[in-house]
């Protein structure tokens, strides 16, 4: 049995850590083994294993700690399938296995070891849960060696994308999304260069004053054959092939170009970004964002910071390093997303965070679901206590619109309000906001009567 402890140092082929064959030893493994299967009619299946939290594991504890976690789930891996199953570390944190079995077989293997890894394990005394991603190829149906590999892995992918774990088999569905990914993501990479990249801008306004509070910088690619691509597909593909940087150093940089231009034409539009937790959990962020401030002179309150609320929970010591240099500039963090309730208002408490936007699903129930009321007014209470302003995003009816204002959020975004638009559209609908604001909001005098003031809402700048 493969005991992490005793793993022979530098062998070569065996991961020194884990003690397992390496991705150049499983390989040809691999090959004889599908060969075999064929020649004998018959079936196999290989598993490839996705470790989660690694990574963030290795930004929190360094890579020893995180290796030993590895370690432990190799040793666990391996108690569980016995000594005659080939097991090997294929990547980083991704074990392959290969089953001399039917899909079956495999399938019911994937649904133990995901249970099995739902208890902890332990490590040097401390108990984590590492849950598993398992992506299921067949062979000889899906094909032997790099491609079996690789459609397994394709398949684990989809269970990742998907935000849950567990596992999924490969089918020519998963095959036609990896290939769009590729595609989108070779495609990607010179989308910059090739000035493919535009921002749109949304306004928001604020509850009580109708005055544009900020305007999001949303990112738009228009591609020559695959045409207008959304952010919601290509940014995280950018995540997770490495392109983020670029793509959102991009975005940052145009956003600030464009808030230095309205405020020479006398416009003082503060500009909220998106901030991947990518972008933001890298070292020199906060530098490169102090360097864009002072290269398009826009003061640190021009700039609002979007972070999703998982990036945000982070509580790693590089998420608390960027929290702190953005603080020390000025910059202040909105929450995009938010949906847990009071419960993760602790763990967001940075100096920067100054405010959460209640997630669009939310408030598309807010007229109809009394817990969705519930969760907005509790969020609403505990926001106003950490000195928080609340924006309520995607509102596209004037049912959602009040409910929100009732409960006391401050600002309000939506296509109710106004779409996404060019940078040149935003100024005119700006010019005429006021009087379109208090015409298309008829009722909304009334309800403002109700919603108290909020002391807490910071004016943009
Ligand atoms: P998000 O940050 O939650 O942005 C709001 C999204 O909701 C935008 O979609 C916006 O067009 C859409 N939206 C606004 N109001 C409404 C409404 O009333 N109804 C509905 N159904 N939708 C509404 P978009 O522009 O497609 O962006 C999608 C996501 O892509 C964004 O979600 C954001 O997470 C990401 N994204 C966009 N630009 C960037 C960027 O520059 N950097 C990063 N990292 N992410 C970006
Ligand atoms: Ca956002
Ligand atoms: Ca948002």
């Amino acid at each position: 049995p493969v005991q992490a402890a005793a793993a022979p140092a530098a062998v070569s082929g065996v991961d020194a850590l884990a003690g397992l064959p390496t991705l150049e030893r499983f390989e040809p493994l691999l090959t004889e083994r599908v060969i075999a299967v064929e020649k004998a009619g018959r079936d196999g299946c290989l598993l490839v294993i996705g470790v989660d939290e690694l990574r963030l594991l290795r930004d929190a504890a360094g890579a020893p700690w995180a290796e030993r976690v590895l370690a432990a789930a190799a040793a666990n891996l391996r108690a569980e399938i016995g000594a005659s199953t080939p097991l090997a570390r294929i990547d980083a944190d991704v074990f392959g296995l290969w089953l001399d079995a039917p899909r079956e077989a495999g399938e019911k293997l994937a649904h133990r070891l995901v249970q099995l890894f739902d208890a902890p394990l332990t490590v040097d005394g401390h108990a984590l849960v590492v849950p598993l991603y398992i992506g299921l190829a067949l062979a000889p149906e899906h094909g032997g060696g790099p491609r079996l590999i690789s459609r397994a892995a394709a398949a684990m992918q989809s269970v990742r994308r998907s935000g849950g774990h567990g596992h999924a088999v490969f089918d020519s569905r998963i095959d036609a999304n990896h290939n769009e990914e590729l595609l989108i993501t070779r495609e990607l990479q010179h989308a910059v260069v090739k000035r493919q990249l535009e921002l749109f801008f949304q306004p928001r306004i604020d509850a009580t004053t109708l005055q544009i509070s900020a305007v999001e910088a949303l990112l738009r690619w228009r591609h020559p054959t695959l045409g207008l691509v959304s952010p919601a597909r290509f940014i995280p593909v950018a995540e997770r092939h490495g392109l983020i940087e670029t793509i959102g150093g991009w975005a940052l940089d145009a956003a600030l170009r464009q808030a230095a231009a309205w405020r020479a034409a006398g416009v003082k539009l503060r500009v909220a970004v998106n901030i991947s937790g990518v972008q933001f959990r890298r070292d020199d962020f906060a530098h490169r964002l102090e360097r864009g401030l002072k290269a398009h002179n826009v003061p640190a309150e021009g700039l609002l910071c979007e972070l999703t609320q998982t990036a945000a929970m982070e509580n790693t010591e590089a998420t608390r390093r960027a929290f702190e240099r953005l603080g020390r500039l000025g910059v202040e963090v909105s929450i995009d997303d938010f949906a847990a309730g009071d419960a993760g208002l602790a763990a967001l408490s940075h100096q920067p965070v100054r405010e959460l936007q209640i997630d669009r699903a939310t408030v598309a129930a807010l007229a109809r679901s009394h817990d969705a009321r519930a969760m907005v007014e509790s969020a609403v209470r505990a926001a106003r206590e950490l000195g928080l302003r609340v924006v309520a995003e995607g509102i596209e009816t004037e049912a959602q619109r009040d409910a929100a204002v009732r409960l006391g959020c401050h600002q309000l975004q939506g296509y109710l309000i106004a779409r996404p638009m060019s940078a040149r559209a935003v100024l005119l609908w700006a010019a005429n906001a006021a009087t379109t604001l208090a015409q298309s909001f008829p009722g909304l005098k009334d309800t403002l009567l109700i919603a108290a003031p909020p002391a807490a809402a910071g004016a943009a700048a």
